[in-house]
């Protein structure tokens, strides 16, 4: 129920682990994060029950540093609240990692096209279905992450919020919502995302605003925004006026 993203040049992790604490009032059941290290590897951790949990996994099995991340709280919908069902998951061998609020209604469709292509599942989440199509549709894209994201959003039904990030681009968070928040924070020389402004509100107080049915793509330096046809918008900039 919470979703946070983090592009700069600082070690993410605490990053992703104090903003998914600020989303924590929203609810959730498990929590996870995935970053990218200097040597362009990704790692993830992930575990059922509370950040604390999650916190003492990442202090026992400690994963590298990385400037570029993502991090989730679940409310599981679809799967119990488990390790395995608990976000991120992979795809593409591991090298793509995506984070989902909300619901994808025709999930057992797409699982069942995915699976009939070869494609298998860890989890029993709407989620993983995403992700493997995410996965698939960027290999059919050429590592084009956007376009990717573009032709995955045609296909699901529902409501969601995805971010995602892949491991040969660095310092580049993708995300989509429909029916379900997400909005920008601007920094100087890294931008984050969230579900709300608590996500990042002690880094930043400038944010944007996104429409539904639209995409964003953050890098340290810049921010684009372009609907489901790939189409560049405008976003709305506004100041958060509440005290962090
Ligand atoms: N439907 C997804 C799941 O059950 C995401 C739930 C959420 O919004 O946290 O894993």
């Amino acid at each position: 129920c919470g979703i946070v993203g983090y592009v700069g040049p600082r070690e993410s992790q605490d990053i992703l682990l104090a903003g998914l604490a600020r989303l924590e009032y929203r609810g959730y059941d498990s929590a996870g994060i995935a970053v990218i290290d200097a040597d362009g590897e990704l790692h993830a951790a992930k575990k059922a029950g509370k950040l604390a949990r999650l916190r003492e996994q990442l202090d026992l099995a400690p994963i590298p540093a990385g400037t570029t991340g993502i991090g989730h709280t679940r409310w599981a919908t679809h799967g119990g609240p488990t390790d395995e069902n608990a976000h991120p998951h992979l795809a593409d061998d591991d090298r793509l990692a995506v984070i989902h609020n909300g619901i994808i209604e025709n999930f057992a469709e797409l699982r069942a096209e995915l699976t009939a292509q070869g494609y298998t599942f860890r989890s029993q989440t709407d989620t993983e279905v995403a992700a493997v199509l995410l996965g698939r549709e960027y290999r059919a894209h050429d590592g084009d992450l956007v376009a990717a994201f573009r032709s995955v959003a045609s296909r699901l039904q529902g409501a969601f919020t995805l971010l995602a990030m892949h491991k040969d681009l660095p310092g580049l968070v993708v995300g989509a919502r429909r029916n379900s928040p997400l909005v920008i924070g601007l920094g100087e020389g890294e931008n984050f995302l969230g579900s709300d402004v608590a996500a990042f509100v002690e880094h930043t107080r400038r944010a944007l605003a996104i429409g539904q049915d639209q995409i964003v793509a953050i890098t340290p330096d810049a921010v684009t925004v372009t609907d489901f046809d790939g189409n560049e918008v405008e976003a709305s900039p506004f100041e958060v006026m509440w005290d962090a």
